[in-house]
């Protein structure tokens, strides 16, 4: 129970696709230690969300917590610490937004990218519990990017043109609307 090493882009497990997590193994010791060190190397990292199969653990668990309402989108509600265990997404409205994502598995880069703004999702929560959540805007954004990674999807191959990826700091410098 640990902060673990977040693999990187290239690294094979990135792209398979994970295997459903088994229901009546959820609050097991393993699932308990998996949920731990996801919650601790999250936490460790920064970010907003991660996936097992960025620690090298190829099952469809992931988790996401967003603490600071205020972020480069503008302000977003704030989420607990959440598990989603086998997520399913469903499109709710096919309408697209673009924003600018990052990625704890492409460390130092940025890159623009186009999803559905309404979606749904059905998962198990850390009980076993069947739920339901409806997300949009910059939040439907965020789910999507996190579960792509169960699927073995990355969103560089979502770039809406190769030209809008680049370093974090040329993207500050230079891709940034002025306020
Ligand atoms: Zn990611």
């Amino acid at each position: 129970m640990s902060v673990q090493e977040i693999i990187r882009l290239g690294h094979p497990t990135l792209r398979q696709t994970a295997a459903p997590f088994p229901l009546e193994k959820i609050q097991s010791a393993e699932f308990e230690e998996l949920v731990d060190d996801l919650r601790q190397t999250l936490a460790d990292s920064g970010g907003i969300g991660l996936a097992a199969p960025q620690i090298n653990v190829s099952v469809q668990v992931a988790v996401i917590e967003i603490s600071n309402p205020k972020t480069r989108y503008g302000e977003v509600k704030t989420l607990p610490f959440t598990v989603f265990v086998n997520p399913v997404i469903s499109v709710l409205d096919p309408a697209v937004a673009g924003y600018w994502e990052g990625c704890l598995s492409v460390p130092g880069m940025m890159g623009f990218v186009e999803r559905p703004q309404h979606i749904k999702v059905d998962y198990f929560d850390d009980q076993g519990r069947e739920q339901t959540m409806e997300l949009s805007g910059f939040l439907a954004t965020v789910f999507q990017h996190e579960f792509d990674h169960l699927y073995g999807h990355l969103y560089v191959d979502k770039l809406l043109d190769p030209k809008l990826f680049c370093f974090e700091e040329e993207y500050l410098k230079f891709h940034v609307d002025p306020e």
